[in-house]
């Protein structure tokens, strides 16, 4: 726990800095059952973010403002995964001097009403506003069928300094931190707590690797290790995540396909890879914060339920994007097929990507298309293969200056 506090501390002045910065702008299944298709009319693509932060931990905003952004910007479902909490219980929120939160709160006031915002002042004269909790907050937005949210917690845990997060989608009650003795340990000891909790209350839930390069915290060869654990972000939308690995560390493509290599050869399930904002910041949207709007996943469903949409992850059907937005993704059990909605003089790059098990190097483009769509014929020694859609539209406020529009196809076997 010592740890944990401490890397908390950090975590805290990294806000601090943050809040008054100098910068203005401040269950293993059969692989036919595997990906989307379109031929099931009845099924829906359904728009969602699996990791944002609100005012309830270190996030700058309240979540009702939150959950506005993502339900005018087109999404289908959201969970706000705060570190460490859910949003039940009064908490009241000391909400920072500086001008952007204090129009901030204005704006919450304005648009909320005095009826609905209970707020006092210490006796410094500062102002502390009591958060709603997810019940409250909850009938505001939900509609059937339109708008879903989802409980979740990013459980906060640490070894030795290095920060190891993992969110809990569909979570039903808090889960502690569990620590452990290793990276690999601590990460077990929380999924084994998340299938505890799944069995002894019968819901849909599963855990999420967050950000492994975060802290430069969790290997390929950490997650190696585990058991039961079937998702990661492939992409974070936080500026501090290094999605991109370095000259010692690997991007997160490549530690997916070390780590489902590994994975398949051990006869474990398939690893899939999350798109997420990991937002924190709704007031500076620039490079250096975490903004709404990164990353997303998109799945395919028969309806929007937290079960629903839970169980159609656990079986693939959906993919990951920062912009590429796909029609069509199918596996018929022999062939990997993309098609992508096409825009007006934007060229896509459609890449399958695999192993085989007869190769000694691991992962390798196995065959990459100019096109708006393609597929790939899986052949006898191939293990895994997924997709990566690289489009040349530049990404609106990226995680990285110069980021083009992408989208990850879950990997499927025969
Ligand atoms: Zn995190
Ligand atoms: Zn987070």
């Amino acid at each position: 726990m010592h740890l944990i506090k401490i890397y908390l501390t950090l975590i805290c002045i990294g806000l601090y800095a943050c809040n008054t910065g100098t910068k203005e702008s401040a269950s293993e299944e059969s692989a036919s059952e595997g990906t989307a298709s379109s031929e099931n009319p009845q099924k829906k693509w359904y728009k969602g973010n699996l990791h944002t932060h609100s005012y309830w931990s270190d996030g700058d905003d309240f979540p009702e403002m939150i959950m506005d952004w993502y339900k005018s910007h087109g999404y289908d479902f959201i969970v706000l995964s705060d570190h460490n909490t859910l949003q039940v219980g009064e908490k009241w929120k000391l909400i920072p001097k500086a001008n952007i939160y204090q129009e901030g709160l204005q704006e919450y006031i304005d648009k909320y009403g005095e009826d609905w915002v209970e707020h006092k002042k210490d006796s410094a004269g500062s102002t502390l506003v009591k958060l709603k909790t997810l019940e409250e907050y909850r009938p505001l937005f939900e509609e059937e069928g339109k708008f879903l949210i989802i409980q979740s917690e990013e459980v906060t845990d640490g070894f030795e300094g290095k920060p190891i997060h993992m969110n809990v989608t569909n979570i039903q009650t808090l889960i502690e931190p569990q620590g452990g003795n290793s990276v690999a340990e601590v990460m077990q000891n929380n999924i084994d707590q998340v299938l505890q909790q799944r069995e002894s209350t019968g819901v849909p839930m599963f855990p999420h690797i967050n950000h492994p390069n975060f802290g430069w915290a969790i290997t390929p060869e950490d997650m190696m290790q585990l058991t039961g654990e079937r998702f990661f972000e492939v992409y974070n939308g936080h500026p501090a995540v290094h999605n991109y690995g370095d000259s010692l560390r690997p991007n997160m493509d490549v530690l997916w396909d070390k780590v489902q290599l590994s994975y398949l050869l051990a006869g474990k399930p398939l690893l899939y890879g999350l798109a997420t904002d990991d937002a924190h910041n709704y007031h500076v949207f620039d490079d250096e914060h975490s903004n709404t709007g990164r990353g997303w996943v998109m799945v395919h469903a028969e309806e929007l339920t937290p079960n629903a949409m839970v169980e159609a992850m656990e079986r693939g059907d959906f993919y990951a994007s920062t912009g590429v937005e796909l029609s069509d993704v199918t596996f018929d059990g022999e062939a990997l097929s993309v098609k992508v909605v096409a825009e007006t003089d934007i060229d896509y790059t459609i890449q399958f990507i695999g192993a085989k098990s007869t190769d000694e190097k691991g992962a390798e483009l196995l065959k990459e298309v100019k096109d708006t769509e393609a597929s790939y014929m899986l052949q006898a020694d191939d293990l895994y293969v997924r997709a990566k859609i690289i489009s040349t539209k530049i990404k609106e406020n990226p995680y990285k200056v110069g980021d083009v529009e992408m989208a990850w196809v879950q990997p499927v076997k025969q």
